[in-house]
């Protein structure tokens, strides 16, 4: 029945391109558009001068649920990615110590020891507690909440009390571990989510769990990879992409989504049109004027969102000693969170990301060299600041803190090429409403039954995919979002689909 059933897909993200790929394997017909020339979306890579260099995404967490993505299309993720599993994950830098984070217990054990006085007991119940809750809301997050019937469900109703409403991630961690320095080592990963580990709900803890049960991973070539493989996976099972081409709006009549109008102004009818384009940018540029309520423009402005990044790509002519991720804290971080979420202004010392992934993986950047990836989170553009105006005094704020906190005060003689995003550019060219990088926030009234549904509430025949519908940003959970809309018009359509129910890879 699904074969004669065409479904539009607009934007090639993460979320757009796995819905395509379980879409088409389900033999529905499946055509993606996205204004890009390349495939990707923030999952899509920058090449400079030989140098290869993720746009967004980095850390490949929660492995398992993409290569059930590949096994649920009849494939093996390993047959199209080669993972690299890393080891250590990453090095935190204070402005005092630093520290090798490990998913292997015994070097973690080591290196709390070694680097904090208060013994690795908390570590040891941050495991075990944190498995009970990731293991309790698994199953949360893997359902659809686009209706009341459904949120009311048994699995929500046994997860509640993990949900430890109203606590925050750094409130929460404070029952396993006492120094502040050490909650940092656990606590900077809602940033992933563009949040305050102060304001992050406390569920989230789950994510430094992740890391520390399961380990992170690196692809070969870059995490971009993922999305090229997805998109081969669309074309293999005869679905079409087309890149390059802008959806001017969407085809709407009478509260029901007709298709899309293309920027060239063409009109191409679907059963069913799933919106992977950034939630609120779709929302206020791609809805016809005047068919939205709950999510018109102005309502779209009082939401809350993440914050921002300013990034700088740099490709440099010589190899640095740096491993693959190194996070380096703002030596006041409480004051770094307040002036990025708080007051949105910028900080004379702030946190940053550095990758390296060239160390590991040397198809990169030519030989000898290096592509150095870095992220400072910034606030977003609800901050006014004129991000063209801060862009070059950033920049060598950046290089100066590259020197004075990682060592390397070389920096600016070795830069063949380089690229710079700011959270301007995040909103210009690469259509992100506000320049927040990581969507709407996370917090709890923004979540489950609260986040924008799967099965958009407000048009008809309209699905949503990406991270700005439930589970949320994040790959592993954008991937979700993407299985969880495609069943929902695979269910409605007919088409026989076999589901993964409880995940093969989690441990009890
Ligand atoms: C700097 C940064 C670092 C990140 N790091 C990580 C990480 O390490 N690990 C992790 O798991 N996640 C990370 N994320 C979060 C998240 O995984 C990515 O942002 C992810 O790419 C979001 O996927 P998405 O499906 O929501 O769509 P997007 O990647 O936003 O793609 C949407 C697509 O829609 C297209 N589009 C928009 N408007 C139109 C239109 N009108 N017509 C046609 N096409 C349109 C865009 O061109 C784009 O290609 C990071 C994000 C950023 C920005």
């Amino acid at each position: 029945m699904s074969q004669s059933k065409h479904i539009i897909i607009v934007g090639a993200g993460p979320g757009g391109l796995c819905a395509g790929m379980l879409l088409s394997q389900r033999g529905f017909k499946v055509s993606i558009y996205d204004k890009h020339p390349e495939v990707g979306g923030r999952n899509r890579p920058i090449r400079l001068d030989g140098f290869t260099f993720d746009t967004g995404p980095t850390f490949l967490l929660m492995k398992g649920v993409l290569d059930e993505m590949f096994e649920l299309c009849g494939r093996r993720s390993e047959d199209y990615l080669e993972f690299l599993p890393l080891s250590p994950m990453y090095r935190l830098v204070y402005d005092d110590r630093q520290i090798e984070v490990y998913s292997d217990r015994e070097n973690m054990r080591a290196e709390l020891d070694r680097v904090f006085d208060e013994g690795t007991a908390g570590y040891e119940q941050f495991l075990q507690r944190e498995r009970k809750r990731f293991n309790a809301l698994y199953p949360c997050i893997t359902r659809d909440y686009s209706s009341l019937s459904s949120f009311l469900s048994a699995d929500l109703i046994k997860a509640l009390p993990w949900l430890a409403f109203p606590k925050s991630v750094f409130a929460n961690l404070g029952r396993y571990f006492t120094q502040e320095k050490m909650r940092l080592a656990f606590c900077f990963q809602s940033k992933y989510l563009g949040m305050s580990p102060w304001e992050c709900p406390a569920l989230f803890t789950m994510l430094p769990y992740l890391e520390h049960e399961y380990g992170i991973y690196h692809v070969a070539g870059g995490l971009n990879r993922i999305a090229a493989a997805m998109a081969q996976v669309v074309t293999e099972n005869g679905g079409e992409i087309h890149t390059s081409t802008g959806v001017k709006s969407l085809w709407v009549e009478d509260g029901v989504v007709k298709g899309v109008i293309l920027d060239d102004g063409s009109q191409v009818r679907s059963d069913e049109t799933v919106v992977n384009a950034d939630f609120a940018h779709a929302m206020s540029r791609l809805a016809p004027a005047g068919s939205l309520k709950k999510y018109a423009p102005e309502k779209l402005q009082k939401l809350d969102y993440s914050c921002s990044t300013f990034m700088l790509y740099l490709g440099l002519d010589k190899c640095y000693d740096l491993p693959h991720h190194t996070i380096v804290f703002a030596k006041d971080y409480r004051t770094n969170i307040s002036n990025i979420f708080a007051n949105k202004t910028l900080s004379a010392d702030f946190s940053f990301y550095v990758q390296n992934a060239s160390v590991n993986d040397p198809s990169l950047a030519p030989a000898g060299k290096s592509a150095l990836y870095v992220l400072a989170p910034m606030p977003n553009n609800d901050s006014g600041l004129d991000w063209d105006a801060h862009c070059q005094s950033l920049r060598e704020q950046v290089l100066d803190s590259l020197g004075v906190r990682l060592g390397l005060a070389d920096i600016r003689d070795h830069i063949e090429c380089e690229k710079i995003i700011t959270p301007g550019g995040w909103e210009r060219d690469e259509y992100v409403f506000k320049g927040a990088t990581f969507s709407l926030a996370h917090k709890f009234s923004q979540m489950l039954y609260w986040r924008p549904h799967n099965r958009f509430e407000e048009l008809d025949h309209c699905y949503l995919v990406g991270g700005g519908t439930h589970p949320g940003s994040g790959l592993p959970t954008i991937y979700e979002s993407a299985r969880i809309s495609a069943n929902m018009i695979s269910r409605k359509h007919g088409a026989a689909f076999a589901d993964i129910q409880h995940s093969r890879w989690l441990k009890q």
